[in-house]
């Protein structure tokens, strides 16, 4: 159909892909994802921290931007952060938002692929919900309202169409008064926007992947048809290490296999000769 020849014309240059980080995770997150999927998405991704770093700044061509919002684990912190990431979004002009946090590897070829099945100039809110059930939340004191969001550990992406329709009551640093109106994290936030106040359902893409699933029950067969993977590890609690069993580099030297699973994906890549066959 004219719908679909429509569609296929998506490109990787049509996506703003905006990744959620800080100065706490400059050392441990940043450099894997730097030398892996942000090669393959050098131009569309953009960092959004609360530190200047003359060598990532270097390292992503100036995509590092330095939100000045407040560092820690705050649902306040980490709205203020993804308020700015919308705004850069809406200025940057293009179809689709795409947001992760800086534990997810993103499958670059795999997010474009998918998102061509939707139109960017329709109401799209894709995501993977949490939880099964809906979150309630109190909002202007007595009301209590339902409904659900995508996990924003696991990655979410917003059509344009939507992300206008968010305009009003989110741009422009609204965002954050609609964190602190519901006393909730970002993620519950946009959801609360989209489904609550706009009347948008989310749509479920199950190839969104978060550390709040089990990463080791990816079949290696199925991994190329993933959009986002998951990475959780706590130090000195070796049994809580939850990452992707994918062939290839030693734990030690790759402990979150985000490294492991590029070469897996895209073995053409210099530092992928160095795994040990
Ligand atoms: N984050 C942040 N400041 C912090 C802790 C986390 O900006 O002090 C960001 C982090 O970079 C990540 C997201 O918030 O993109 C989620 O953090 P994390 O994965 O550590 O925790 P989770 O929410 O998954 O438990
Ligand atoms: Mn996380």
């Amino acid at each position: 159909s004219i719908e679909d020849s429509v569609n296929k014309n998506i490109s990787l240059e049509d996506i703003f892909i905006s990744v959620k980080t800080s100065r706490h995770y400059q050392a441990s997150r940043l450099p894997v994802i730097l030398k892996t999927w942000f090669q393959l998405a050098k131009e569309q991704t953009w960092f959004f921290t609360d530190v200047d770093n003359p060598l990532h700044q270097n390292q992503t061509n100036g995509h590092m931007i330095n939100t000045h919002c407040p560092s820690y684990h705050q649902p306040k912190h980490l709205c203020c952060k993804t308020s700015i990431e919308y705004d850069h979004f809406l200025d940057s002009g293009k179809k689709w938002f795409c947001h992760f946090d800086d534990d997810n590897y993103v499958n670059i070829p795999r997010l474009v692929t998918v998102l061509q099945r939707y139109d960017h100039r329709l109401d799209w809110y894709l995501g993977r919900q949490s939880v099964n059930r809906p979150v309630y939340v109190n909002y202007q004191k007595k009301k209590i309202l339902y409904f659900r969001f995508g996990t924003g550990g696991a990655g979410y992406c917003i059509s344009r169409s939507l992300a206008l329709k968010m305009s009003p009551i989110a741009s422009g640093g609204r965002f954050m008064s609609v964190c602190e109106g519901i006393r909730m994290p970002d993620d519950v936030a946009i959801g609360f926007v989209i489904e609550q106040l706009l009347k948008v359902n989310i749509t479920e893409v199950p190839e969104f992947h978060s550390h709040l699933e089990q990463m080791k029950l990816l079949p290696l067969n199925k991994l190329r048809d993933q959009i986002s993977f998951g990475f959780f590890w706590k130090k000195n609690y070796k049994d809580t290490v939850n990452a992707v069993n994918v062939p290839g580099f030693s734990a030690r030297y790759d402990p979150t296999r985000f490294l492991s699973l590029h070469c897996f994906l895209f073995p053409y890549f210099q530092f992928c000769k160095l795994i040990r066959r």
